[in-house]
């Protein structure tokens, strides 16, 4: 039995994506589509989560400028700045683009980026208290809100010379991710590229954190799909063209195991002290692939 959790709409009526088209014309055999994954047992995904061209291209706009200040971060880090500075870089640049950080403020962080070094595996916070040493790994996460549309993607820093290990974190994030995204395809399962991204960290020795992971964004900061990269091929929800969200594994040098600092509730440590990386893009989802909108 076909469960139809959307309003039914008549071959002739306009489209419910707005484009001002017959429905029949538009996004019909499309959904005809989706109701054929659902009626199989696979998670679809909902109208809200499916963007429009013309909000793709202001999204598109947002992730230049997350892309921009990444760059800026990338020419100016270095040992001996604090991660404090990092953010006023972050802050500073996002402005003169015309955007806004996404992180200031949202659901009470108190920083326009996040800053995390080593063990901290996300959610860093920005302090003049750390100080950026040779050998140090950062994860400098940034996003954008650019006339109310959404980036977000992030890059890791290696700070001097790192050990061997740090090194192999880094790569393995990296090779995560491209192997990731050769399994991010219309119409096809978030979970391909979840075991995908998965399946290399293990090769590498490594381990993935679960209870933190990828999310829809473009129209809001945070939006559905949850997105996991403890996941498995043919599962979680099926990708559609016109779906946008991040692949940003955090992947942990010893156990998945992590904890979050009771002092600020916001950053998240391993728990054996070992060092975690991640990398985050943003990527849309097109009639024969992706799009990266922001790395
Ligand atoms: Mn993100």
């Amino acid at each position: 039995m076909t469960i139809h959790t959307e309003k039914k709409i008549g071959r002739n009526d306009p489209c419910w994506c707005g484009s001002g088209q017959k429905y029949k014309n538009c996004h019909f055999d499309f959904d005809r589509r989706i109701d054929a994954f659902r009626d199989e047992g696979v998670e679809v995904p909902t109208r809200d989560m499916i963007k429009t061209p013309e909000q793709i291209e202001e999204i598109r706009k947002s992730g230049l400028v997350n892309i921009a200040v990444l760059d800026y971060v990338a020419e100016n880090i270095k040992a001996g700045m604090t991660t404090e500075k990092i953010d006023q870089l972050v802050e500073s640049k996002t402005r003169e683009l015309g955007g806004i950080p996404a992180p200031l403020d949202f659901e009470g962080f108190p920083k326009s980026v996040c800053t995390s070094v080593n063990d901290q595996v996300c959610h860093g916070i920005p302090t003049e208290t750390v100080t950026l040493k040779d050998g140090d790994i950062i994860n400098v996460d940034v996003s954008t809100i650019l006339n109310g549309y959404f980036s977000d993607s992030s890059r890791m820093f290696c700070i001097g010379e790192i050990d061997d290990e740090k090194q192999r974190l880094v790569d393995c994030v990296y090779k995560a991710i491209e192997l990731g995204l050769e399994k991010v395809r219309p119409w096809r399962c978030l979970g391909d590229m979840g075991q995908a991204v998965n399946d290399h960290a293990k090769e590498c020795g490594f381990s993935v954190v679960e209870e933190v992971g990828g999310h829809g964004v473009g129209l809001e900061f945070h939006e559905d799909p949850w997105v996991s990269y403890v996941s498995k091929k043919g599962e979680e929800m099926l990708m559609v063209p016109g779906m946008v969200f991040t692949v940003e594994p955090m992947i942990n040098a010893g156990t998945s195991e992590i904890f979050v600092d009771s002092s600020n509730d916001w950053t998240i440590y391993t728990a054996d002290g070992k060092p975690s990386a991640q990398a985050e893009v943003q990527v849309v989802i097109t009639e024969d692939g992706y799009d990266i909108l922001a790395r």
